[in-house]
């Protein structure tokens, strides 16, 4: 059973085709890898089904919920939380500070939701830096702010944008047993992500984007072979296994 359906989602910027006629599922349960050149449409996917943009054309269903016309708070309370691939905390805030926000959407109670703020730092690594000015994080660490402040939204569906992006290789690791756990926790990930070696090992299925078309739809070890994606996106190294 799927929990998130696109079909048809047509998004155009003028006479830019961001996105044409996208159709695919996401499984419940399970980590979707959405994958292509840069410029294929991904982000402008993500901001299709989060609210931020009415697509032109096509249906997105949620869990039973059509999502189009839908404001990004109100997709965000049917269960939709999401990260941005440029980041965006409140710098002059506290870690604290910045998941309290997103949790007192649900939680008005102060102690309460600075309790539950506490619970996602501390699934993603960072409760010991709870008093930090968001401002004093890596890169690395600000991507794990991002994911708790996702988190703090309880979401069913998580989309994640690029969250390996920019970081030191050596942290990569970790953010991607993080996003592993995300999906032992019962979430359903669709994740934005160039590392291949990251997509190989977190996706059950990748949906594979190009001139925002889908090219390729399938089991990782099947959509890597897609020659259409090698020419496109991947190239020789990939397909040679390095
Ligand atoms: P990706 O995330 O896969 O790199 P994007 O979704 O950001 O791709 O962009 C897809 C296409 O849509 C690109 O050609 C991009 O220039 C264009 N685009 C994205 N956002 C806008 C916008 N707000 N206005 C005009 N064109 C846009
Ligand atoms: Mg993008």
């Amino acid at each position: 059973m799927a929990l998130l359906t696109l079909t048809g989602v047509t998004k155009r910027f003028g006479g830019v085709v961001a996105n044409s006629a996208i159709s695919f599922q996401v499984p419940r349960g399970q980590i979707v890898g959405l994958i292509g050149p840069n410029g294929a449409g991904k982000s402008t996917l993500f901001d299709v089904v989060t609210g931020y943009y009415r697509p032109d054309a096509g249906r997105v269903a949620f869990a039973g919920h059509d999502l189009v016309g839908l404001r990004p708070d109100q997709v965000n309370r049917l269960g939709i939380g999401r990260t941005f691939q440029k980041l965006r905390p409140f710098r002059e805030m506290t870690l604290l500070e910045n998941v309290m926000v997103a949790v007192m959407g649900h939680t008005p109670h102060a102690a309460a939701a600075r309790a539950e703020a506490l619970t996602y730092l501390e699934f993603v690594g960072l409760a010991a830096k709870a008093p930090v000015h968001a401002r004093d994080l890596s890169t690395g660490q600000r991507k794990r702010l991002e994911l708790a402040r996702a988190m703090a939204t309880r979401p069913r569906l998580l989309m994640l944008d690029e969250v390996t992006g920019g970081v030191d290789q050596p942290t990569i690791p970790g953010l991607v047993a993080l996003i592993g756990n995300l999906r032992e926790r019962g979430l359903t990930l669709v994740v934005i992500e160039h590392n291949m070696r990251v997509i190989m090992a977190l996706a059950d299925r990748i949906v594979a984007l190009h001139l925002g078309e889908v090219i390729a739809d399938g089991p990782p070890a099947e959509v890597v072979r897609d020659r259409r994606l090698i020419e496109a996106y991947l190239g020789g190294a990939y397909a040679q296994g390095a």
